[in-house]
């Protein structure tokens, strides 16, 4: 279970060094953004399934503010799972 905002490690760091990716766009196919350069890449879900590490922080208990490229807004408590 993925919820929009939440921050995960893939199996692989993306080319600036950094292994922390938002979760911006969830469907068909899932967007993540690169948290050390803001660089955005679109995965179809089995290949994000398949790279994906693990979940670092759920969407809810991101701190915004330490996180420059972060873009999915608090939603507050009812946010929408999918
Ligand atoms: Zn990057």
């Amino acid at each position: 279970m993925y919820t929009l905002g939440d921050l995960v490690q893939m199996k692989k760091q993306h080319a600036c060094g950094t292994n922390r990716f938002e979760v911006v766009r969830l469907g068909m196919d899932i967007r993540i953004k690169c948290m050390g350069c803001g660089h955005a890449v679109l995965l179809p879900r089995r290949e994000f399934e398949k790279k994906l590490k693990k979940k670092l922080v759920l969407a809810d208990q991101v701190v915004a503010a330490d996180e420059p490229y972060y873009q999915t807004l608090q939603k507050g408590p009812n946010q929408t799972n999918f």
